[in-house]
């Protein structure tokens, strides 16, 4: 090695820095990983339904809102999205990995609408048999005829909208259908073969506990593959939000709503259902959905349609959520995005973790391998009080929530995000952790 000068505090005009890290570094696997096709998901937003439930904030309009021609217009302009985004992200050679159809109600579509998203799909994407397809439907949509034909079209996970199997909360809801029509749904879904996810919702006005007791017990009963039991949370774009101020309607106490978590919580463990995440139970822990998992883990999502929201890599995009202007927009050869957030490191390490906090174990290595950083030295002061409060414990490998973490769902995320956040200088931008506990993804989708 040559002798290099060094002045007497150990500077030296060597050592010019050409890259990093040291090829020495390099492996030709990682050269193969690097050139591959990154896997890629789909969403597509079909945000029609039968009618406006009392709790829904989503961007849905319903059926009567929307003529026939209307719909057919909508679904002509996904399919011109489709082939536009292909062609402008390059899109066509990424392996798709897993399809979600959600809403909205796509089941409200006929055959040859849904015939014609997936020929389209097909055409401009690279789509493979077997990979996991969902599609979201409520109850009172999923006829046979409707189950035939999602699954000649490759449908193998069924996520059914329940949400309660009381005649009487349901119809106060703002729902047509009944607890009859739920099961007989949810009987239909299972014999194509598919997992059945149903979703219930934990507080809904008129809920009892004799009644929420009938709903999960009723959910065991079916035998359905995974149950999913969303928090109600009240947003001013309801009929609720009017309703509760009216005082015609009453919801669940904050300590009600947790008193009804915990029982589901004790009842599909005793039956066999294990948390896959903090509100999703599965039978015996199984029937991972790929599709949440692999987003929360920071693979790309791209979504079509409006409103819908997806990831490309350190870009993430908003489409514009008025149906007209999505027509008009992808009519005219455009894509439909109208708003977008460009990731930073400590952004993507954020998302990361407060995503990854979702599914209950925190993989630390993985983390790691992904990020470069230790998170326990990172954020070890707010670790530490997280597990003095019962809600995590810590090995070198992982973080993982505990029973009662699990009922306080994104909390541990939010800390950990905010804590990570706190090593950046305030001048420089605002801490968007904090607002995330006020800003829902549902509102996030709803803003314009
Ligand atoms: S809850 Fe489901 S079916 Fe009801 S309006 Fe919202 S998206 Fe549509």
């Amino acid at each position: 090695m040559l002798n290099t000068f060094k002045d007497k505090t150990g500077l030296t005009r060597n050592g010019f820095v050409t890259n990093y890290p040291s090829f020495r570094y390099w492996r030709k696997p990682m050269a193969e990983a690097g050139m591959a096709e990154k896997p890629l998901n789909i969403y597509v937003h079909i945000p029609f339904c039968t009618q406006r439930c009392g709790y829904c904030y989503y961007k849905t309009e319903t059926l009567q809102q929307n003529s026939k021609s209307s719909i057919e217009r909508y679904v002509d302009a996904l399919c011109r999205e489709i082939e536009i985004a292909a062609k402008h992200f390059h899109l066509g050679k990424r392996p798709v990995v897993t399809i979600y159809f959600g809403g909205g109600t796509p089941t409200v579509l006929t055959k040859d609408q849904l015939t014609a998203i997936m020929d389209t799909l097909r055409t401009h994407l690279t789509i493979t048999d077997g990979l996991e397809f969902t599609c979201e439907g409520e109850p009172v949509t999923l006829s046979q005829r409707k189950a035939d034909i999602i699954q000649a079209a490759g449908v193998n996970r069924i996520s059914l909208g329940v949400q309660s199997f009381d005649d009487e909360i349901i119809s106060i809801a703002g729902r047509r259908d009944t607890e009859a029509d739920g099961v007989k749904a949810i009987e239909i879904a299972m014999n194509t073969g598919a997992s059945v996810n149903i979703d219930l919702i934990s507080g809904l006005a008129g809920e009892t506990p004799e009644k929420w007791q009938h709903s999960v017990e009723r959910a065991i009963s079916t035998g359905v593959q995974s149950v999913t039991v969303y928090k109600l949370e009240i947003f001013a774009n309801t009929p609720y939000y009017a309703q509760i101020g009216n005082k015609e309607i009453a919801i669940a106490s904050d300590e009600t709503e947790l008193d009804y978590i915990r029982y589901a919580s004790d009842a599909f463990r005793a039956a066999g259902y294990k948390p896959i995440n903090f509100f999703t139970f599965t039978r015996g822990g199984g029937y991972e959905q790929e599709h949440t998992t692999n987003i929360w883990h920071g693979e790309d999502l791209y979504a079509f349609g409006t409103s819908a929201f997806g990831y490309l890599r350190d870009f993430g995009y908003q489409n514009t959520s008025a149906i007209p202007v999505y027509c008009d927009t992808v009519e005219a050869g455009e894509l439909p995005i109208y708003r977008g957030y460009a990731y930073n490191s400590l952004d993507r390490l954020v998302r990361e973790v407060m995503l990854g906090m979702k599914m209950m174990r925190l993989d630390l290595k993985r983390l790691q391998k992904r990020h470069g950083f230790n998170l326990l030295r990172l954020c070890g002061p707010t670790v530490e009080r997280l597990v003095e409060q019962d809600l995590v414990t810590v090995s070198d490998e992982a973080i993982t929530l505990t029973e009662r973490g699990t009922l306080y769902g994104d909390s541990v995320g939010r800390a950990l995000g905010a804590a990570l956040e706190e090593l950046q200088d305030d001048e420089v931008r605002p801490n968007p952790v904090l607002d995330v506990a006020e800003e829902t993804a549902a509102e996030a989708a709803l803003a314009s």
